[in-house]
């Protein structure tokens, strides 16, 4: 096995070691050849004899060779193994390499994006979009130790699952078992980290892939992402924004010390005023926007409860009904607000929070609705049929055998994470992410079935 990074060899001047890694670079002086040894960690210079003239960049080689001390003036500064080279005794070829279709070396940024998303396992070897994967793996593991220190509990819940009503439109799936009937991809957990509360389970969260079927857009990666979703039992929303603007404070100070937060407490900004004041309900707050090191967070709070229905809320009444949830069905009206369910809907503020950061929603959430009467009138609002308050039948019913107050919130992680490290595109923080028209160009999905698939499920596919 390897044991080594390449960049664990500064440490180790004087010792033999065997390195495993790809020929980053190669530098030919008639009887010596220098290459830049890469791995994952970073690059290290190699000194070898004739043996080393056949490589060629990005083949993947083995190296035995001695660590030895750089002469003071050959030190490379920008190099984090600049101190040291390695004398390499034995070179061993495990795999040759033809020549790349698309370069690695640079930012990346001026190549297509469709053939750097054909070729993603090249594109991810780029120093840029290895780091963006590598703060993100880092941020996970954050976030996870900070909850589990407050008491959460992370539990995951199905894929396989049914409609979960956050707007979008949903992914089927086809059952084989019960033909004619489909499983629908969670647009969000919503309503699983709603029932873990009734569960008693009382603080939960997951890194959770939610799944939306909308057009592709820049700040949204198509199909798939990945939420940091959370609830909470017996809090109210101050206890909810307090937490997150703790969590994430400590996170960028911890993976992103050279970013500097705009203003702390963050401000939360009523809707209306949002509106007024800066003609958006996500305001790019920071206060020099050519300042990429500035990460200015915001709240927006007091949302209304509703808006007007349009014919693009088609999973709620389709326009048939006169209201829409701003946020979804399960969002609690503010309590002094109540009595204008009946009266004058909307006009009811609900208790949402969107997380704001540089002008970016990066998550929502809200305080939920936990009396069953209140959930049946909100569901009457929206216009839902008998057939549609059938399929959350079992939310009231669970609502009816103890269920705590709670809410929560769910912060998109490529979100938040392309926001931070200031890229243009959620894209670029995803290891595998769908291209434009939807496909994983990679493995070239989604692709026609067979017919006996087709038929063991009982599909017919027209034109
Ligand atoms: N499920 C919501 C969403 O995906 C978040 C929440 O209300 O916690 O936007």
């Amino acid at each position: 096995m390897k044991n080594l990074f390449v960049t664990d060899t500064v440490k180790m001047i004087g010792k033999t070691v065997d390195l495993y890694g790809w020929v980053d670079s190669k530098r030919d002086h008639k009887k010596i050849v220098f290459i830049d040894l890469r791995d994952r960690s970073g690059i290290v210079q190699v000194v070898g004899g004739e043996e080393f003239k056949s490589l060629s960049t990005e083949d993947v080689v083995m190296i035995t060779g001695l660590v030895k001390k750089r002469p003071e003036k050959l030190v490379n500064p920008k190099l984090v193994t600049g101190t040291v080279e390695i004398e390499a005794k034995t070179l061993k070829i495990i795999s040759k390499a033809k020549p790349l279709p698309i370069p690695i070396n640079g930012d990346g940024y001026d190549i297509n994006e469709e053939s750097r998303l054909k070729y993603r396992y090249l594109d991810i070897r780029r120093a840029r979009i290895l780091r963006n994967l590598t703060l993100k793996s880092r941020a996970t593991l954050f976030i996870r130790n900070y909850l589990m220190k407050q008491g959460f509990l992370e539990v995951d819940t199905p894929i396989l699952t049914k409609t979960t009503p956050e707007g979008a439109r949903d992914f089927l799936v086809p059952s084989r078992l019960q033909k004619g009937s489909f499983y629908a991809l969670p647009q969000s957990p919503q309503q699983y980290k709603q029932l873990l509360m009734v569960a008693g389970i009382e603080r939960y969260f997951q890194f959770a892939r939610c799944f939306r079927d909308e057009d592709p857009r820049a700040d949204r990666a198509y199909g798939e992402f990945t939420q940091l979703d959370l609830e909470m039992s017996f809090v109210e929303q101050n206890d909810i924004l307090t937490l997150i603007e703790d969590l994430f404070t400590k996170l960028t100070h911890e993976l992103f010390p050279d970013k500097h937060i705009s203003q702390s407490p963050w401000p939360r900004l009523p809707h209306r005023l949002a509106k007024e004041k800066y003609g958006t309900d996500k305001p790019d707050l920071r206060k020099n926007k050519k300042d990429p090191d500035e990460l200015a967070f915001a709240w927006t709070v007091d949302f209304p409860l509703f808006t007007e229905q349009t014919q693009e809320d088609f999973f709620y009444g389709s326009g048939r009904a006169k209201f829409a949830p701003s946020h979804h069905m399960f969002t609690a009206p503010h309590p002094d607000d109540i009595p204008l369910l009946d009266s004058d809907p909307l006009k009811v503020r609900g208790l949402q929070h969107d997380l704001v950061l540089n002008g970016y929603e990066v998550g929502g959430g809200s305080i939920r609705i936990h009396q069953s009467e209140i959930q049946q009138k909100v569901f009457d609002l929206i216009g839902f049929t008998a057939e549609q308050k059938h399929q959350f039948a079992h939310m009231l019913e669970a609502f009816s055998y103890g269920v705590p107050p709670h809410g929560g919130i769910a912060p998109g992680l490529d979100r938040l994470l392309m926001a931070a490290l200031g890229e243009a595109s959620v894209r670029e923080v995803i290891a595998f992410p769908a291209s434009s028209g939807g496909r994983i160009a990679v493995m070239e999905a989604p692709s026609p079935a067979t017919d006996a698939q087709l038929k063991e499920l009982g599909i017919k596919v027209v034109d």
